[in-house]
């Protein structure tokens, strides 16, 4: 259940509710929009008596979630959430570039990437640090290493560092060094850890698994935000089907379906989502006429040199390009979903 709060409801009455929800032995979780507060209720196993909060000052009215989602709902927030890293955001009216290579490998690499990454406008930079690879003989990533040179790529070029967790030893590291923490397509049903960066300060950026249905990716989301962490960036990454003609099938159309269900904002990894250079700026290009909040591009400096994900990496060069494209086409369809 939800409470809607009256629009003059004062912090008070707010709390007042927050404090009997507490008494039930449930979580509150407030969520202030633009004209009015929303508390979302969970722990409860039943249905919740409605009638103990219709009547307490500032309540404007009870609202039964249907969905299994509680608090990823649109129900509990219309507005979308813009998620705020620093002075960058997802989900507002700038479209979000996070970039970088997959997988740090040295300073001088990182560096590099990093200069074409600021220079492009974009406000993000990807790397991983701890690399979920299919095989254990593959370059696993640089681990704290890696973090400390992305630190550095945060003071010297000051960009925001989105970055992968694997597991809870690795978010307290992450959250050491970096700004948003990255939970991968593999880990998006690893319940603890979606618990334990339900705990955290840091955003966190929440790609679907590799054959999570919508419900199984936002119900993710919902582990995450019910620890109290409501900063929670959806990315579709593709998923796996019949098709060969690339890594995985990235689901444009999960960019809108999203959108009908949820508040959150949502992005677009067409690197990992196509697996191929050839395919990336095309996608990338689709993903934001859709109306995805931003984009995840892997760049390297040298893609046949790369540990990992060479095919897919694009260019320098070839991502300036992509920049430039996908701002045109952001600066076109926003006006039209305002008109
Ligand atoms: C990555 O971003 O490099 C990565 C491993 O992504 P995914 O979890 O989507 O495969
Ligand atoms: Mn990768």
């Amino acid at each position: 259940m939800l409470i809607v709060m009256k629009t003059d409801a004062t912090d008070g009455q707010i709390e007042a509710v927050i404090r009997v929800i507490e008494e039930l032995g449930f979580r509150a979780h407030p969520m202030s929009g633009a004209s009015r507060t929303a508390i979302g209720i969970t722990g409860n196993q039943g249905s919740v008596d409605p009638s103990r909060f219709e009547n307490l000052p500032g309540v404007s009215e009870t609202v039964r979630v249907s969905k299994p989602y509680k608090l990823v709902t649109l129900d509990l927030q219309p507005v979308k959430t813009i998620v705020r890293v620093g002075d960058a955001e997802i989900g507002g009216d700038q479209l979000a570039i996070i970039a970088g290579p997959c997988a740090i490998e040295s300073r001088t690499q990182a560096f590099a990437i990093a200069e074409t990454v600021r220079r492009s406008g974009a406000r993000f930079f990807r790397g991983g640090a701890f690399k979920p690879r299919t095989s254990p003989y593959a370059f696993q990533g640089l681990g704290e290493e890696g973090l400390k040179i992305l630190a550095e790529v945060r003071d010297i070029y000051g960009l925001r560092i989105v970055t992968e967790a694997l597991d809870e030893p690795g978010v307290d590291l992450v959250e050491r060094y970096a700004d948003v923490i990255q939970i991968g397509a593999r880990s998006m049903q690893n319940f603890t850890l979606l618990r334990r960066v339900g705990k955290s300060r840091l955003p966190v950026l929440l790609k679907r698994g590799l054959s999570a249905t919508l419900d199984e990716w936002l119900l993710a989301a919902e582990y995450i935000m019910s620890e109290g962490n409501y900063q929670v960036v959806l990315c579709e990454r593709g998923i796996r089907t019949f098709s060969q003609h690339t890594r995985n099938t990235l689901d444009l159309a999960a960019v809108p379906a999203v959108r009908r269900l949820s508040h959150l904002p949502v992005i677009v990894d067409p690197s990992h989502g196509t697996g191929k250079n050839f395919m990336v700026t095309p996608l990338a290009r689709a993903g934001v006429a859709v109306g995805a909040d931003g984009l995840i591009v892997e760049v390297h400096d040298q893609p046949s040199q790369a540990l990992s994900d060479g095919a897919q990496a694009l260019t320098p060069e070839q991502f300036e390009q992509l920049v430039a494209e996908v701002r045109a086409i952001h600066d076109v369809i926003i006006p039209a979903a305002v008109s």
